[in-house]
């Protein structure tokens, strides 16, 4: 397991938080920040995503087909 979960009861916040990168397996201190793992030891590609500042050829449609520009379009 790579999430350890927390409920406080006095005030019924819940937090989640990772106690093993899932990436490399790497094991974090209690306190250590989590971001700096990922920030220097991993690139975008080892998420499986495209490598920084590269803008996939398919980014940037729209998620469904025709769509309106405008709500006066969509009441004709
Ligand atoms: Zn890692």
């Amino acid at each position: 397991m790579t999430l350890e979960y927390y409920e406080y009861e006095e005030c019924g916040r819940v937090q989640n938080r990772i106690v093993e990168c899932p990436l490399c397996g790497y094991k974090f201190s209690p306190r250590e920040p989590r971001w700096e793992h990922f920030f220097d030891d991993h690139t975008p590609e080892d998420a499986g995503l495209t490598p920084l500042g590269t803008i996939p050829d398919d980014a940037g449609g729209g998620l469904w087909g025709d769509v309106p520009d405008s709500p006066e379009e969509s009441a004709v």
